[in-house]
């Protein structure tokens, strides 16, 4: 028989009547994520959710692993099983939590049981094989308040499980419970981590990229699908919208004042951004911006940019540090991808001395020279939408 994995729900316990099709949504991203390790079955109990092989084909160890990136999962564990007898649950306990065993200073062992037939109570099974485990392991003393390992026991219909405490799962919010966005997704640092931030709220994320050909090369675009398949391990699965992006470069670049080049720039990705995402029904914009860190990023270039649209505009990252922001994209592995060295559209025709506290009518006035409707129009007509590999 095969190991189970048993699966604790994070905040969606928290959501009242909604929490049955968080549930739904949860089981159903959990299926997607294991389909191509096997046959499982997904269920849930009082919280719980267990994932079980329907044949010996399956391979629980590469699930297991895969589950620890689906948003909305706060803890999982790897339970092994056994017939329902005592001294098979112990032979068990002994076995397979050996390692475990023999390090801790002290142990407690904890069981349930949803099988009543079961002969003896939880508590008189926890108390035999207790008793039994501390005589095969002198070493370690029985702790009732806070041991060290604690030996869980599940006596179910189909059989016996044993299993140690947990490991921590993504948290999070499973993805899709909690509506869509589109997400500016640059070939940079930053904004591979905005994407997984909101991911992990429970949002399905529609990736957008603005590309400068020949100004910024179909590597810097590699580099961004690459990026976004990285990110799908996490978000599920993704199509990026590549937008053109060279003619409203060009054309900002001969007929705006330098200065504004920027700025311009960011309204028009934000009046495209949005139409994109009403088009998905999509209710806001992420940006991986950051209170200070560039030019663009004061709270009057911000609020320039972010006059153009009516959506929200999240910015997860606007009070983190660069470290911080750094460790994250460690973390899920888009760092050294970020750190490829290929240019992107905001730095094709830079300004020499960007404004950096501009009023909103000064670059309405910047900006007054373009047809913006014409512009913004001709980009959404030649999107590109990139599936990944
Ligand atoms: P990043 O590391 O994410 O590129 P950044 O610190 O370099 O961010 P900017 O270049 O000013 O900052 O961009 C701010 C945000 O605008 C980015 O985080 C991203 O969300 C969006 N953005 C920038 N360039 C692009 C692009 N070419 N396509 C899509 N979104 C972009
Ligand atoms: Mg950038």
């Amino acid at each position: 028989m095969q190991d189970i994995i048993l699966v604790k729900l994070g905040e969606i316990i928290l959501k009242g009547l909604n929490r049955r099709s968080f549930e739904q949504k949860l089981m159903a991203n959990m299926r997607k994520k294991i389909a191509p390790y096997g046959n499982f079955s997904v269920y849930c109990l009082q919280s719980t959710v267990y994932v079980e092989a329907k044949d010996e084909e399956a391979d629980v160890g590469a699930a297991f692993e895969a589950l620890k990136k689906v948003f909305g999962i706060i803890t999982l564990t790897r339970a092994a099983a056994c017939e329902k007898d005592k001294d098979a649950i112990t032979a068990l306990a002994r076995e397979y939590l050996k390692e475990d065993l023999k390090k801790a200073a002290s142990f407690k062992v904890e069981s349930k049981r949803s099988d009543k037939s079961f002969p003896l109570t939880s508590i008189e099974l926890s108390q035999y094989v207790g008793g039994e485990l501390s005589e095969a392991f002198p070493d370690i003393k029985v702790e009732m308040h806070d041991p060290e390992l604690t030996v869980f026991i599940e006596v179910r219909d189909k059989a016996a499980y044993v299993h140690s405490s947990p490991v921590k799962g993504a948290g999070g919010m499973p993805v899709g419970s909690n509506g869509k966005a589109v997400s500016l997704l640059s070939g940079g640092i930053d904004s591979p981590v905005s994407t997984y931030m909101i991911a992990k709220r429970g949002v399905k994320v529609i990736p957008v990229h603005f590309f400068s050909f020949p100004y910024t090369s179909e590597a810097a675009k590699e580099k961004v699908l690459e990026l976004a398949h990285i990110l799908e391990d996490y978000c599920g699965k993704l199509t990026v919208e590549i937008v053109p992006f060279t003619r409203i470069q060009e054309e900002i670049r001969d007929k705006c004042p330098e200065e504004y080049f920027t700025l311009i720039m960011r309204r028009f990705m934000m009046r495209i951004a949005e139409r994109i995402a009403n088009d998905y029904g999509a209710k806001a914009i992420v940006t991986g911006e950051n209170l200070g860190q560039v030019a663009s990023q004061t709270m009057e270039a911000m609020a320039s940019t972010q006059s153009v649209i009516s959506m929200p505009v999240l910015q997860p990252l606007i009070g983190m540090d660069k470290e911080e922001i750094i460790a994250l994209a460690r973390k899920l592995g888009t760092f050294d991808t970020s750190v490829l060295p290929y240019e992107d559209c905001c730095t094709v025709f830079t300004p020499r001395h960007p404004r950096t506290h501009p009023k909103t009518e000064e670059v309405e006035k910047a900006e007054s020279a373009l047809d913006v409707e014409a512009l913004v129009e001709e980009a959404l007509a030649g999107i590109e939408k990139a599936e990944l590999f």
